[in-house]
């Protein structure tokens, strides 16, 4: 079902997103097109958890954006040429019904590569988004409570991730004990461990750790743009 643009004389008017940048940049995380590639970036901003590794604390503020129209959004993405979008955050789900007018006015603009990157704190059924085109890339975190059954009842399949951050030897020991639960419970999507900036957890040592407790399904999570130092401006 896609929700119809409000017109008022001919004018597309509203709803408006909260959005705290649109630009350029190669996915450095994983997505269902493969690190490394070209997208253009759609930041929502505010985003109400706590994340002490957060390193989007400009973005976490609802007021750090401004109110865009979709139609302007959809205007800003067409212009630059790039035929994939990553709509990421601040957290998209906290304007969900604004993301669901987002997503179908990006299928009625053609764009059909579309990753959306959540924190895993707003449960959804991917099967109620009407638009094939959009996957998901969905953080389970291990602090706090964490509620396994919202990622069976998600309905991911094998173009989304899940993504998990590992800060030590004990949280890469939960994440794949939550993995194999998961995937015992029928969750197809991927299943990624991204290292804690700042934690003694480095690349390759998560890699040792991959190997020697044979998590040969797993994808590791470098975080190219991290790698190659960029920002959003470079
Ligand atoms: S969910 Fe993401 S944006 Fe929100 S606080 Fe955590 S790391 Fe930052």
């Amino acid at each position: 079902m896609k929700l119809p643009h409000p017109t008022v004389n001919g004018k597309i008017v509203g709803p408006t997103m909260h959005i705290y940048s649109i630009f350029q940049s190669v996915d450095g995380e994983v997505n269902h097109r493969g690190t490394g590639a070209m997208t253009t970036f759609i930041r929502t901003s505010g985003c109400s958890a706590t994340c002490a590794y957060c390193d989007t604390r400009y973005a976490k503020d609802r007021d750090s954006g401004s109110d865009w129209e979709i139609q302007e959004i959809i205007k800003e993405v067409t212009f630059t040429g790039c035929p994939n979008i990553t709509i990421t955050g601040g957290e998209p789900f906290e304007q969900s019904t604004e993301l669901i007018e987002l997503l179908g006015a990006l299928d009625d603009a053609g764009f059909s590569s579309v990753s959306i990157e959540t924190n895993g704190y707003h449960p959804f059924n991917k099967q109620d988004y009407p638009f094939n085109t959009a996957s998901f890339v969905v953080d389970l975190k291990l602090f706090g409570y964490v509620l396994l059954s919202n990622y069976i009842n998600m309905n991911l399949d094998s173009t989304d991730f899940i993504k998990i951050v590992i800060g030590s030897f004990d949280d890469f020991h939960t994440a794949i004990k939550n993995k194999l639960y998961l995937q015992q419970n029928k969750v197809r999507a991927n299943f990624a461990f991204s290292p804690m900036a700042g934690s003694d957890v480095t690349p390759d040592k998560l890699l040792i750790w991959m190997k020697e407790f044979h998590q040969f399904d797993a994808y590791l999570n470098t975080q190219l743009h991290k790698v190659l130092s960029l920002t959003e401006a470079n």
